[in-house]
């Protein structure tokens, strides 16, 4: 492993590891991936809590240069999604690149060399010419402050920072929040919690998860012939792209709305629950919930819907906001992720001093989600509005990895110092791609969501098919960027 590399890969998740592979394709070897954990995986190493699990099939949420022929589930649980992306990091040798237990203090551009100093946490400083940050769109756990929690005696966790020594067998359980994370820990713990409490605030759009374990006969067929895999991988493709239709216009969304009141009628018979979990915006808003137990779990006579939010914790549980009392011995806050400025907290100094957060003082935007006007030589992975909408994130993931690795290529090719967006174009490319959101289901559905930061400006969804970003992130087109070769700096 180089001392000074030329790249610098930060994070060792499913974004790191798809940016060092397509480095690696394209013979780009001079790099290390820096890693603040002990092992890879990012958000499938940290999202440990009960029932953890994603909800796009496996066959899409995995890399397509890297098929698995024997998913056991269609759609992986959160220890077989980890071992996924751990064999796939150690097949292409990555762990002879990766400095683990190293976190990244800060970032400072250099404008007399063009390079970046990277300060480690071990006071080291890498001087690469090129950074990439694979850190993770929903990494920093949204932990709301609640009057009066510091005098309860239970235990209160999120569920990104699962503690794997908290034994929840016959304790009153109380489950903050409703969203993709609650209603995979509300079924996996009902029955071994003594109670569940589920604390909703607003209810949420809930569409059946057609799960079940890949026969053998597919596991067999996938192996022997890999065509018939990608024919799923295809089908789960093509079902998710032509939702996007419907996201970007709402009306035709009442078909998915039909589907998700069925399943409430269906699995929830008490006229009154079914009442406080219909929900009173339009399907989509929120990231719609896949889940068939989820309803089925708050039908169990030891698990109770609470239909509202928390006023102040007291020393035995909480007081909601509806005047309910509720005892409890743990908490568990299922409240999301912060995602108004993902990278409020990193230190990150671009060209002439300009601070990430000066940059973006009125709402993250970058270009095509990977490069920001001001921090030359500088990628994001899964930046501003470039995935979260209805495609499997795997899918951005590799296209920016794509994009970015050809950047990188077109810089040495032009042997230029410094590659940056322009602010025009950056500028530009927002101004489109807000319009277009404006009638999204995410924004004009009526809801809140973590779509949208404060200002109600979305921020995370891209606008329109996964095919058109994909076309787009082909080739970086030289018109958009500053390049500064050594002859044309100062
Ligand atoms: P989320 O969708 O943002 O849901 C957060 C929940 O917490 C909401 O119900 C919210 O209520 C509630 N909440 C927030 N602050 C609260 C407060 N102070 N008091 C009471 N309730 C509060 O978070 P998430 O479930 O962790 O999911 C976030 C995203 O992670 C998902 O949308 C998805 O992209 C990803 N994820 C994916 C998977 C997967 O299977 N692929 C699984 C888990 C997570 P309100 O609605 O009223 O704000």
């Amino acid at each position: 492993m180089t001392d000074n590399p030329e790249i610098v890969i930060v994070g060792a998740g499913l974004s790191g590891i798809c940016a060092a592979v397509n480095l690696l394709k394209r013979g780009i070897r001079d790099f290390v991936i820096l890693e603040k954990a002990d092992g890879v995986g990012g958000t499938w190493r940290y999202n440990t809590y009960p029932g953890s699990a994603c909800d796009v099939m496996s066959t899409m949420y995995s890399y397509s240069f890297a098929p698995k022929h024997d998913w056991e589930l269609m759609y992986a649980d959160q220890p077989e999604i980890r071992s996924y992306i751990e064999g796939v990091f150690d097949s292409y040798g990555l762990g002879r690149v990766t400095r683990f237990g190293t976190e990244v203090m800060s970032y400072t551009y250099d404008d007399t060399t063009d390079r970046w100093q990277v300060l480690l946490s071990g006071g080291q400083v890498l001087t690469p010419r090129v950074v990439i940050a694979g850190i993770g769109a929903l990494h920093n756990p949204n932990i709301p402050k609640f009057k009066g929690e510091e005098t309860f005696r239970g235990d209160i966790v999120h569920s990104a920072q699962w503690n794997p020594d908290l034994d929840l067998t016959g304790k009153r359980v109380a489950v903050v929040g409703v969203g993709s994370s609650a209603v995979q820990i509300v079924p996996a713990i009902a029955g071994q919690a003594e109670h569940v409490h589920v604390v909703q605030r607003t209810p949420q759009w809930v569409l059946p998860k057609p799960n079940r374990r890949v026969s053998r006969v597919e596991k067999f067929l996938f192996r022997v012939l890999p065509f018939s895999q990608k024919v799923y991988r295809n089908i789960a493709y093509w079902t998710h792209e032509l939702a996007i239709i419907a996201f970007m216009h709402p009306p035709l969304l009442k078909a998915f709305r039909l589907v998700s009141l069925r399943l409430l009628d269906k699995q929830v018979p008490d006229p009154e629950l079914r009442a406080k979990l219909t929900p009173d915006y339009t399907i989509g808003c929120k990231r719609i919930l896949l889940s068939s137990d989820y309803y089925p779990a708050l039908m169990r006579d030891d698990v109770t819907l609470l239909d509202s939010g928390i006023a102040e914790f007291t020393e035995t549980g909480f007081r909601a906001r509806n005047g309910e009392v509720v005892e409890a011995d743990v908490v568990i806050l299922a409240t999301g992720f912060a995602t108004d400025n993902r990278l409020a907290e990193e230190r990150i100094t671009g060209r002439g001093g300009l601070t990430i957060q000066e940059a973006w003082r009125d709402g993250m935007r970058a270009h095509l989600g990977t490069t920001i006007a001001g921090f030359p030589n500088f990628f994001l992975m899964m930046g501003p509005n470039s995935g979260g909408g209805s495609q499997s994130i795997l899918f951005v993931i590799e296209a920016q990895a794509h994009y970015i690795a050809e950047c990188v290529r077109v810089m040495r090719a032009r042997g230029a110092r410094s590659f940056e967006i322009r602010a025009e174009v950056e500028r530009e490319f927002n101004r489109r791609l807000h319009a277009r959101l404006a009638k999204s289901v995410w924004n004009s559905g009526g809801c809140d969501s973590w779509f949208l930061d404060r200002t109600g400006h979305n921020r995370q969804a891209w606008p329109g098919s996964s095919v058109n970003y994909w076309r787009l992130t082909r080739r970086p087109n030289e018109k958009w960027f500053h390049l500064r070769s050594p002859e044309t700096v100062r």
